[in-house]
C-alpha cells in the first residue's frame, strides 16, 4: 500500500515509518522541515514537507491509507490540541475522502473514551483525541482507532493486550505501538474498530485477531 504517514518523524512515527518500510509498503513521510528529510530518506521514505496548521489536502494524493501519529506534544498547550491532535487528524481525514485513501488508522490514547474522568492537565489532550475520534469514525472511511497507553522508548516485546475496553491503565513500548499499526494496516477485522493497547502476554497478530 502507499501509506501517509503524519508525524513521521515523532518518536512513534519514525518505528511505523520503517516497519511499513521493511513490509514493503511504499511510505510517505509527513515532516514539517526538510532538514528531517534524510533520517526519514534512510528509513525508507520518501518525505513530504507539510503543516497540520496549514493545508495538508494534497498530501493524501495517490495514498491508500493515512495513519496519524503527529501531537503537539505534552509541552503544548491546549490551543495547539485544537489546531494538530483534532484539527490536523480531522484534516487528514477530509483529505483522505477527497483523494480516495479509503483506510485510516489513529493513534488515539487511553482515556479518550472518557476524557472526563482524566487528570484536569489532560482533558485539553483527551477531548480532541476524543472529537478528532469521532470524526474519523463517522466519515465513512475504513478506519480503525488505536488507544495505547503511556508510551515508553523500552525495546518492544511484540507481546500486547488488546480491546475495546481493558479497565485499566498501563504502559507499551513505543516500538509495539507501531508494531500494532501496521500489523492492524490490512487486517479486515479491525475495520470500524476502536481498541486500547498495552503491554501484555499475547503476540501482537493473535491480539489482532481476537479483536
Ligand atoms: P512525538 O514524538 O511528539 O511526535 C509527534 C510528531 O508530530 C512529531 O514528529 C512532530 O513534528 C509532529 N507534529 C507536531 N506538530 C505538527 C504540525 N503542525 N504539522 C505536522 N507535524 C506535526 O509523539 P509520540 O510519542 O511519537 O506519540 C505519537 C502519538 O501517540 C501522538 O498522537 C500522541 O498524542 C499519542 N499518544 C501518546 C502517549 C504518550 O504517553 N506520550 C500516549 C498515548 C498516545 P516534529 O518532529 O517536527 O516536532
Amino acid at each position: 500500500m502507499r501509506v501517509l504517514v503524519a508525524g513521521a518523524n515523532g518518536q512513534v512515527g519514525k518505528h511505523i515509518v520503517r516497519i511499513l518500510a521493511e513490509e514493503g509498503h511504499e511510505v510517505r513521510a509527513m515532516i514539517r522541515s526538510e532538514d528531517q528529510a534524510p533520517t526519514l530518506r534512510d528509513l525508507g521514505a520518501e518525505p513530504i514537507v507539510a503543516d497540520l496548521e496549514k493545508d495538508v489536502t494534497h498530501t493524501a494524493e495517490g495514498c491508500d491509507a493515512v495513519i496519524f501519529s503527529a501531537g503537539g506534544g505534552p509541552g503544548s498547550g491546549a490551543e495547539k490540541k485544537e489546531t494538530i491532535d483534532r484539527g490536523g487528524a480531522e484534516k487528514l481525514v477530509e483529505a483522505a475522502r477527497e483523494h480516495g485513501a479509503r483506510r485510516y488508522i489513529m493513534v488515539s490514547a487511553m482515556g479518550a473514551a472518557d476524557p472526563e474522568s482524566g487528570p484536569e492537565a489532560m482533558q485539553p489532550y483527551l477531548l480532541a483525541k476524543a472529537r478528532a475520534d469521532q470524526t474519523l469514525a463517522e466519515s465513512g472511511l475504513d478506519y480503525t482507532i488505536i488507544r495505547p497507553g503511556s508510551l515508553t522508548d523500552e525495546n518492544g516485546t511484540g507481546m500486547v493486550e488488546a480491546a475495546p475496553s481493558l479497565g485499566k491503565r498501563g504502559e507499551i513500548p513505543r516500538e509495539d505501538t507501531a508494531r500494532i499499526i501496521v500489523a492492524a494496516l490490512e487486517r479486515e477485522n479491525t475495520f470500524g474498530k476502536t481498541f486500547e493497547v498495552l503491554s501484555g502476554d499475547t503476540r501482537i497478530e493473535e491480539a489482532i485477531d481476537r479483536l
